[in-house]
């Protein structure tokens, strides 16, 4: 009999029912140390005083209205994201997926406008993800994803990951777009050297076509600056944001610069609850804590902390662990043995993690994780780690 939830998911037997900090308490009392965060969303850990703060006060003044009126939340989130991006305007969204969604949209309507038309194709890399819809798994286009689901929304090329002249072959006078994730999450923690992405960006301007940056999970702080693009000295034209940005809330948007946004006039896109007054209250309260100098610096320096003890941990592991990946708290550790395997003897050891493709095990903490839950972490991995190599 098909359970009363549609069985999607392969859910660990794990109940949580409260969060403090870097940490989740399961029903019978068990506290874990979370390095998942949601999978990257809980960007300043759990019950954060801030936005609950944020949260309860909107509650109790008005929760819904729809995008017919204006809503002041919404504006002071676009005006703060557009102060501290490359973007001109924003469209808020309930999810990364939906950011894609409208992405796609923007990119091919751009063209439209611009008198060519036939520029209706986006080049995305192998191991992308973009989300489970329609234009998100044609996007990512892996057999996992669209097996069975054809046909398979047109308009996507897939590229070898990071292959440079592999993009510039399949450029055409069809292509609006390249997408990319600055750092493939679901994909396996693997970053995108800085020199490619400006080669990625210099290959666009040369084309005429638009760079479309997903951001949903490398962004909002999560490598140390507000967004990943930024270690590269670049900007696209268009970026998808999630995860962070809600804090755990559903929260996404789409940033993009006027040339880019232009396109899109009243009547072209809609959402009825994208930026509703509780996201973007939260969203506010994230931004507040998360877009300063101070706290990206905190990040830049507690990843430091991380990632050195981790080279250490696999130093000492090298039956276990191949290497430390990643930027900033988006750290991911490729393991020899089955990733899943290291994931349920971390959580033996009380201790989330998130896996990946590529036999990754991910490591998303919250961005404001103490230097003790480091340290912490750090223990219960090797612990881990050890118990795999006594029982192997
Ligand atoms: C999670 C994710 C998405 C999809 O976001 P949802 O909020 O799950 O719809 C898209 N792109 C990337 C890079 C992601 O990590």
């Amino acid at each position: 009999m098909i359970p009363s939830i549609l069985p999607t998911y392969n859910r660990a037997p794990l109940s949580f029912v409260k969060g403090e900090g870097s940490w989740l308490i399961e029903a019978d009392g068990r506290r874990f140390l979370d390095l998942g965060a949601g999978i990257g969303v809980n960007a300043l850990g759990h019950a954060h005083p801030a936005l609950i703060e944020a949260l309860t006060t909107q509650a109790q003044a008005l929760w819904h209205t729809s995008n017919l009126y204006t809503i002041p939340a919404q504006q002071a989130l676009a005006d703060m994201l557009v102060a501290e991006t490359f973007a001109d305007t924003v469209f808020f969204t309930n999810s990364g997926t939906e950011a894609c969604e409208l992405a796609v949209k923007m990119a091919r309507r751009h063209f439209f406008d611009a008198g060519a038309p036939q520029r209706t194709q986006i080049i995305t890399f192998e191991g992308s993800f973009h989300g489970r819809s329609a234009a998100g798994i044609a996007a990512a286009g892996s057999e996992k994803m669209t097996h069975g689901f054809g046909p398979l929304l047109p308009g996507f090329e897939q590229v070898p990951w990071a292959d440079l002249d592999a993009v510039e072959a399949a450029i055409t006078d069809q292509t609006a777009a390249v997408l990319v994730e600055p750092i493939q999450g679901e994909g396996g923690i693997r970053p995108l050297p800085d020199a490619d992405l400006s080669a990625l960006r210099a290959l666009c301007d040369t084309h005429g076509i638009l760079l479309i940056l997903d951001e949903v999970q490398c962004g909002m702080g999560r490598t140390g600056r507000l967004f990943a693009h930024e270690w590269a000295g670049i900007a696209p034209d268009i970026m998808m944001v999630a995860k962070g940005i809600g804090g755990g809330f559903p929260l996404g948007a789409v940033l993009a610069t006027e040339t880019a946004g232009r396109c899109m006039i009243a009547g072209t896109h809609g959402s009825t609850y994208g930026g509703n007054p509780l996201a973007c209250a939260v969203g506010c309260a994230v931004m507040k804590e998360v877009a300063t100098p101070e706290f990206l610096q905190s990040v830049r320096s507690r990843a430091g902390l991380f990632r050195q003890r981790l080279e250490a941990l696999v130093a000492g592991h090298p039956d276990i662990f191949e290497e430390v990946r990643g930027n900033g708290l988006m750290l991911g550790l490729k393991c020899k043995v089955v990733n899943m395997d290291v994931l349920n003897a971390a959580y033996a050891q009380n201790l989330c993690t998130v896996p990946a493709a590529d036999n990754v095990l991910r490591l998303l903490p919250p961005l404001n994780i103490t230097d003790a839950d480091i340290a912490e972490a750090l223990n219960r991995l090797d612990a881990a780690a050890t118990s795999l190599s006594s029982s192997g």
